[in-house]
């Protein structure tokens, strides 16, 4: 067996030591003489899957008790749809700071409901920054912004202040990845396929004032009331996905929490992009205050150096480092899963390659 350094934007790398956990109790989890794939969602032993999971993320994000942890499908573009069912109040508005591909979706989507006010948009630059000029509607509803774009590679050095408006934040990539104050928040939400676990579950963190808000046109399955009162078993959740992401919690723990990881996080982030910066090959399209930590796009001049690069990287098992086909290029993505090591190797194979080809 030989596993390569894998740079997917997600689903993504999860840490091996989860991996071979689960591998070790997917025949018989704890003496139960059945996988957790195959266990009733309402049995006391996946009960106690499904607590310990929320108590292990509450831990490790702090989240007051005034905040509701939800466990929910339909991965964060659901969100997007069910954020306006339960937020919108009287006047319909929502204010948004438009930064990339993943706001484009929440606004489209958002249209379908509400007003939507783009506050702010980085756009002009072909979303290479956060914008930090702007002014929200006293009337929104809330604001929603997206604290780390994965596909252009942004992340927001300050969290705006809304004052009394709620903030949503979309953090399907960067979640868990540094420290944040969840109180700053009324609601922030993650498809966990980047930085959690594997796909099939949403993670909404939503403080309880704002749980009851939807009007009785909104369909039951859709209200975060309906969940919440059912602590996120008001139908079948998903069970595996649920029983992974709380390994990788428990992973995150023992590395000694979220301060932990962030720290070995910038460390990874700075091999990559001071290399980038001293190279006279690759260079990076993001303006140095926005960059992330998580997502880091890079390119050569020329389209067909970009993929003999992504083709040459893999056969060293340095996989799926191809930018988005949007904005093409490379990116390569680094969340809490990818090692040290493999940004090692990733920046030993790019100065290999810029000798070879200049
Ligand atoms: C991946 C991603 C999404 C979409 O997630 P799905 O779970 O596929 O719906 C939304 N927002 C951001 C920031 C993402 O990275």
């Amino acid at each position: 067996m030989s596993r390569v350094y894998n740079f997917s934007a997600g689903p993504s790398m999860l840490p091996e030591p989860v991996l071979k956990k689960a591998a070790e109790e997917m025949l018989d989890y704890k003496g139960s003489g059945m996988s957790v794939m195959e266990m009733s969602h309402r049995s006391g032993i996946y009960m106690e899957i499904h607590e310990r999971a929320e108590a292990t993320l509450r831990k490790l994000m702090n989240i007051p008790d005034n905040y509701s942890v939800l466990f929910l499908q339909g991965g964060a573009s659901q969100q997007f749809a069910m954020i306006p069912m339960n937020l919108l109040g009287q006047n319909r508005k929502i204010d948004f700071i438009h930064t990339g591909n993943w706001t484009k979706k929440a606004i489209d989507e958002a249209k379908v409901q509400a007003t939507v006010n783009i506050v702010a948009s980085s756009e002009d630059k072909n979303f290479s920054y956060i914008p930090e000029d702007y002014q929200f509607s006293p009337d929104a509803d809330y604001v929603h912004i997206c604290t780390n774009n994965t596909i252009e590679g942004t992340k927001y050095p300050s969290i705006p202040d809304t004052g009394n408006i709620p903030l949503v934040a979309d953090m399907s990539s960067n979640i868990l990845s540094e420290e944040i104050d969840v109180t700053k928040f009324g609601l922030i939400f993650a498809g966990a396929q980047k930085n959690l676990g594997p796909s099939g579950v949403t993670v909404v963190i939503i403080r309880k004032d704002l749980i009851g808000k939807h009007s009785d046109q909104v369909p039951v399955i859709f209200r975060y009331a309906t969940h919440d009162k059912e602590k996120s078993l008001y139908n079948t959740p998903p069970c595996y996905s649920i029983y992974t992401a709380g390994l990788v919690f428990e992973y995150v723990e023992q590395l000694g929490g979220v301060k932990a990881i962030e720290a070995i996080n910038r460390e990874k982030a700075g091999i990559l992009y001071d290399f980038i910066d001293e190279s006279s090959l690759f260079s990076s399209p993001v303006d140095k205050r926005y960059r992330s930590l998580m997502n880091i796009p890079f390119l050569t001049q020329s389209n067909d150096l970009n993929k003999k690069f992504i083709a040459e990287a893999e056969k060293e098992g340095l996989v799926t480092l191809a930018g988005h086909r949007s904005v093409g290029g490379m990116r390569a993505s680094i969340y809490n899963a990818m090692p040290v090591e493999g940004v090692k190797k990733l920046v030993e194979f790019m100065k290999k390659f810029e000798m070879a080809n200049k």
